[in-house]
């Protein structure tokens, strides 16, 4: 393809993605094809003549539309919501039109410093304390491909450090603690580093008001593994968990970890709801004081709630020399005269790989064409959808809410009146699994589920920039039938 083809393709693209959009909400939201569907319409090998542009992305449009699940359809209520904004498509069409795998300052000069000045606008936005802005120079934020990466990378971090203060500790006595309400990330960097993990356990806080971890089960769990020799040495909070939107107590923990046990590092994931601290009537509720005073990483997903696209997920640390002391190294053919007077940052010092995008440019666009005011504003619309969501299932005598709702989640379930039908928990997380197998099986809405304390419940999650009221009752009638019907089915 060469330029003026490219510039027609280009044209004819963004008219195919506009339609797209249009048709958004027209379509099913779950892709209805089965496994293996693609395989009988692609052939087995790459051509051996190159095809005309035109034939492939009409093939695009005609097999492979198709066969996506449409996360950013208006009745997309799974998993957490993935951000999808035009600003962000452009920035990624224009990083990928220069391709600069910006490794280090040399590799690109304005990729490092778009990233170091777009973190401490988010830091700011999100009021997080000064210690972890680019321009103090000891602390910092950067931009990884995801929260698991972060999470590993703060935990690799965490693992130099302790190691170098505490020589001769035996790597097999290490331990990772998570909860058990972790994302499954925390087990995977176990397995990924050969390091013990232990999950504390948090269900019964969480069942009762949707709090995770305290400080004493923190302390009691310490005191346990130290008198058998082990040496936990980081601990992953969480602002916002997977399946409820708990929130562990960042501020108590931090405080413990701080006068009883400081060789702990604290990574705090607030990869879902960190974004609402961009917005100061959430910044208590989402632990931003623990945060800012105790926190030695923490990292927020724009890509998840923060209106940019796949993938944008921020970490911040307090000392940015962790990372480059777990991180750095420099073969003669990485030197750059810059990195060695030691007057700008290298990013690839700061996470696992080499190469990176250049995210910082759609991150940028976000938030100059949104400002903090509409950025705040998303937050607030969706937190507001949900709660009206909330408050149906709170008036309707066949559901109940299992956690109180958090942010823009709600965490629910069929409990048919009276109870005394249904109270056995394996009979309610039967007619629980038959309601969402109902739901599964339709095309015009999606929902995920989870299971807390052997509970099964169903996840509604409100996070689709093209999500209005009208969806939401639409969902809730789609719902309520549902759970009549399986009840009618049942007998109940
Ligand atoms: N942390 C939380 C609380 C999440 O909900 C998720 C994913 O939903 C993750 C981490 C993992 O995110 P990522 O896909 O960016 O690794």
């Amino acid at each position: 393809m060469d330029i003026e083809q490219f510039r027609k393709a280009g044209y004819d693209a963004i008219d195919r993605i506009c339609a797209y959009h249009y048709s958004l909400r027209e379509k099913p939201v779950v892709a209805q094809v089965k496994p293996g569907y693609l395989r009988d319409l692609i052939p087995n090998s790459a051509p051996q003549k190159g095809h005309e542009w035109a034939s492939i992305i009409d093939d695009y449009q005609r097999d492979i539309l198709p066969g996506l699940t449409h996360w950013h359809h208006p009745s997309f209520f799974a998993y957490f919501p993935t951000a999808n904004t035009f600003e962000g498509v452009l920035g990624d069409l224009l990083s990928s039109s220069t391709s600069n795998p910006g490794f280090n300052w040399f590799a690109s000069p304005a990729c490092t410093e778009l990233e170091a000045v777009v973190m401490d606008w988010a830091a700011k936005m999100f009021g997080l304390h000064r210690a972890f802005w680019n321009v103090n120079e000891v602390g910092g934020g950067v931009i990884q491909t995801t929260a698991s990466d972060s999470a590993l990378t703060a935990i690799v971090a965490a693992r130099t450090r302790y190691i170098s203060d505490h020589s001769g500790t035996a790597l097999e006595s290490l331990v990772i603690y998570v909860t058990t309400q972790t994302h499954s990330f925390g087990k995977k960097a176990g397995m990924i580093l050969g390091l013990r993990v232990r999950a504390l356990d948090v269900d019964a806080t969480v069942t009762t008001d949707n709090t995770g971890l305290t400080g004493e089960v923190l302390r009691a769990a310490v005191k346990e593994d130290h008198a058998r020799g082990l040496h936990p040495f980081v601990l992953i909070a969480t602002v916002g968990t997977t399946s409820t939107g708990a929130i562990d107590q960042v501020g108590e923990i931090g405080a413990i970890i701080e006068e009883s046990f400081p060789s702990i590092w604290l990574h705090v994931d607030a990869a879902w709801a960190g974004v609402t601290l961009a917005c100061p009537e959430y910044r208590e509720f989402a632990q931003l004081p623990g945060i800012n005073e105790h926190a030695d990483s923490v990292c927020i997903n724009f890509h998840k709630w923060g209106l940019t696209n796949f993938d944008a997920s921020s970490l911040w640390v307090r000392e940015r020399r962790r990372l480059i002391d777990a991180l750095d190294v420099t073969p003669e053919y990485l030197r750059t005269k810059e990195g060695d007077a030691g007057n700008v940052t290298d990013y690839r010092n700061w996470h696992l790989s080499l190469g990176r995008r250049f995210r910082s440019l759609k991150l940028w666009f976000v938030l100059r064409s949104f400002g903090v005011e509409g950025f705040q504003a998303n937050i607030r619309k969706c937190i507001s959808l949900n709660n009206s969501f909330v408050e149906r299932v709170r008036a309707c005598p066949i559901f109940e809410l299992v956690t109180p709702p958090a942010f823009a989640l709600t965490v629910f379930r069929l409990l048919p009146e009276p109870a005394g039908n249904t109270d056995e928990l394996e009979s309610v997380n039967s007619l629980n699994r038959a309601f969402y197998s109902d739901l599964q099986s339709r095309p015009d809405l999606a929902l995920t589920q989870t299971s807390l304390g052997g509970v099964f419940c169903v996840r509604f999650a409100v996070g689709s920039t093209r999500t209005e009221q009208r969806d939401i009752d639409n969902a809730w009638k789609i719902i309520k039938e549902a759970g009549e019907n399986v009840l009618l089915k049942m007998g109940l």
